[in-house]
């Protein structure tokens, strides 16, 4: 910590973060009466992070779904310490900077297909799904198709928490306030739903919007195998626009560098966040085509400009740690490396899923894993009141763990660069952990 502020304690930290720091998704109420609360992050390592006390702990989530390299990586830390020497920010709104303009050259190479050509930046994974809504909307009322209205979301969706990202999502625990507010939704609940829409439904439909192959905080929930094909299909037929939600599964958390290319799959708008910087800076991209981002030119008068931006959109500092992450994945040739960790993440769920009575179902995909939990007795998942998995999780710390469930689902979704002893102490920590209750 820099020379000028007093050093603090670890008591004093807790103490002022009790009285001042109101943290996001946390009853405040539970928070400020516990006596270990708050953990103090204060350094990390690789897949590590280190507490005010010292403790080590693998950080079993990376840190909320962003971290991909580990923490301090070399090539990352140089790159933003490179920029800061040079400019941390100017606007995009009138200036261009070098590390935007070749960030978002590098995505349109590495994105899926060849028709994602234009690049558009905002700041986290709520407002890259804005952004993607915005145009799609904007875009109909430019092309004179100003019937086509709704957005098609599906149950358990989610995507960010400003107004209109959250009126796309299907969990009413985040969104139910927002139910008369944002966007015009058609829910639905399956790929089914969907090809029974009528012709006349389907023509008001401006675009279909999910998560391609795993719905995040829905509890890791896998949609089915070729679902992600027929959609596209579907889209196709309708003349609809298809939006990819790629914030939590984007850059190699499946396997693949984008979850979309498990079934060969290109949208129309493709979204990007979280893992962008390596899970260092809060930026984020929304990608589309050149179909859409003509729609918008014409003379000024015209208003077709695409009225939408903000502040720290393309920051310097964020891109030039996006543009590291991407030289990682290529010089240390990440996405080479995953199968042999996937594999060895699935031989320990299963085997601890065995050895384990209220383990329900396991699902994994690439380096994502959500665990049901359920009551060894009945059979059935614990009353959601009784917190069972956050008490779980906040157990799994004495073992080296952190991580944090969504409701009874235990999540495991460690960094890439974790190893196969880093992935089986971490599923031993959740095990031992749930046997302790
Ligand atoms: C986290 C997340 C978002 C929202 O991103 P923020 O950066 O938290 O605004 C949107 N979609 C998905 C799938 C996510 O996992």
């Amino acid at each position: 910590m820099s020379s000028f502020l007093p050093p603090l304690t670890s008591g004093d930290l807790r103490r002022l973060d009790h009285e001042h720091f109101w943290h996001p998704f946390t009853q405040m109420r539970d928070w400020c009466a516990s006596e270990v609360d708050p953990l103090v992050i204060i350094s990390g390592s690789g897949p590590y992070l280190f507490d005010s006390e010292g403790t080590r702990y693998l950080d079993g989530n990376s840190s909320i779904w962003t971290n991909l390299h580990g923490h301090r990586h070399p090539v990352i830390d140089a790159a933003i310490r490179d920029q800061l020497d040079r400019l941390a920010h100017c606007s995009a709104l009138g200036f261009a900077n070098e590390p935007a303009i070749r960030l978002a050259a590098k995505l349109v190479e590495v994105a899926p297909g060849d028709s994602l050509t234009r690049v558009f930046f905002t700041d986290d994974g709520s407002t890259a799904i804005e952004c993607a809504c915005r145009m799609a909307a904007q875009y109909r009322e430019r092309s004179g198709e100003p019937g086509r209205r709704r957005f098609v979301a599906f149950d358990g969706a989610y995507h960010g928490d400003t107004v209109g990202a959250a009126s796309l999502g299907g969990i009413p625990a985040f969104h139910g306030l927002f139910a008369s507010t944002g966007y015009e939704v058609a829910r639905l609940p399956s790929i089914e739903a969907l090809e029974a829409l009528s012709p006349e439904e389907a023509a008001g439909i401006n675009a279909v919007i999910l998560e391609p192959l795993i719905q995040g905080a829905a509890g890791m929930r896998l949609w089915p195998v070729g679902m992600l094909r027929r959609i596209r299909e579907w889209c196709d037929r309708h003349g609809t626009f298809l939006i990819l939600d790629e914030v939590m599964t984007g850059f190699g958390r499946t396997g693949k560098l984008f979850a979309c290319e498990h079934e060969g799959v290109v949208p129309d708008f493709l979204c990007l966040a979280k893992g962008l910087t390596g899970g260092y800076l809060p930026l984020a991209a929304t990608l589309t085509t050149e179909r859409v981002f003509e729609a918008f030119l014409g003379l000024y008068e015209e208003q077709k400009t695409f009225f939408y931006g903000h502040s720290y959109c393309a920051n310097a500092l964020g891109c030039a740690a996006a543009l590291a992450n991407l030289r990682v994945f290529e010089e240390e040739r990440v996405l080479e490396t995953l199968p042999g960790k996937i594999e060895a993440f699935a031989t320990a769920l299963q085997e601890a899923a065995e050895r384990t009575p209220a383990f329900g179902q396991v699902r994994q995909l690439g380096l994502i894993a959500g665990i049901d939990l359920i009551d060894p007795t009945t059979g059935i998942a614990p009353d959601w009141r009784e917190e069972n998995g956050a008490k779980i999780c906040r157990r799994a710390r004495a073992h080296g763990l952190l991580t944090r469930p969504i409701r009874d689902t235990l999540t495991l979704m460690p960094p890439l660069c974790v190893n196969e002893d880093q992935i089986r102490e971490a599923v031993h920590a959740l095990e031992v952990a749930t046997r302790e209750g």
